[in-house]
């Protein structure tokens, strides 16, 4: 199948699901070609995701109008020498995971005028390989609210990855332990949680924001 037809696919499950919320569907395109990305806008897709800011750059560049023909989300840890690369770009950070990150991206957002929303990736499987803050670290930065947000640089909400293993039972106690966190700390924050192994799951857990490559569009190349 194509991949406008995978991407209609998993619409329609949302939609047949949508007593569970109305979540937006990022497509992620990482190491996939221009072409591809091309073939899912004419197609109808709006939300994108990539992994590495400069290929997201070349990729996207030519594609149209940010904000308008697409809207690009950077998903994944940030690193402080790309974050000027965002402006006139991206929309959506998906990974702010440190405080250092977090003070450099307000700093550049606010003098280039680039209106960017933020998620503080939380890391809650304890895997070394995943990036972000504990449960602790989170809930200390959130007793400091009126630092999170400026004008141009907005907390959006909580993003994180669900467990190695893949495991369902493991997967559903991450994503509710995040759910949690919102609600009692942040609940007009949104949660970006749910990839292709685990989107289903997400959604039981009332995730806002999904992010699905490979069902999408075919193994990476
Ligand atoms: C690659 C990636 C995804 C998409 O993964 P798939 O398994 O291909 O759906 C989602 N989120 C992050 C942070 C990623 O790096």
């Amino acid at each position: 199948m194509g991949v406008s037809e995978n991407y209609r696919s998993i619409v329609q499950e949302l939609e047949s699901l949508k007593q569970l919320g109305t979540p937006t569907l990022i497509a992620v395109s990482k190491f996939q070609p221009k072409e591809k990305v091309q073939e899912a806008i004419s197609g109808g897709v709006i939300h994108f995701g990539e992994n590495r800011v400069q290929e997201g750059i070349e990729k996207f560049s030519g594609l149209g109008k940010p904000e308008k023909d697409f809207i690009l989300h950077h998903i994944g840890p940030v690193q402080s020498s790309h974050i000027r690369k965002y402006t006139g770009l991206y929309s959506f950070v998906h990974g702010v995971g440190s405080e250092k990150i977090l003070q450099e991206l307000k700093r550049r957002m606010d003098v280039d005028r680039w209106k960017i929303r933020y998620f503080l990736q939380v890391n809650l499987t304890e895997e070394d390989s995943k990036s972000g803050f504990s449960k602790e670290e989170v809930l200390k930065l959130l007793q400091k609210k009126e630092t999170l947000s400026s004008e141009f640089c907005m907390l959006e909400g909580f993003m994180t990855m669900g467990p190695s293993s893949g495991d369902p039972k493991e997967t559903h106690k991450v994503f509710q332990e995040i759910a949690e966190i919102r609600k009692e700390f942040f609940p007009q924050g949104k949660l970006s949680m749910g990839m292709s192994g685990d989107y289903r799951i997400a959604l039981e857990e009332g995730s806002d924001y999904l992010r699905v490559g490979t069902a999408i569009f075919g193994e990476r190349t």
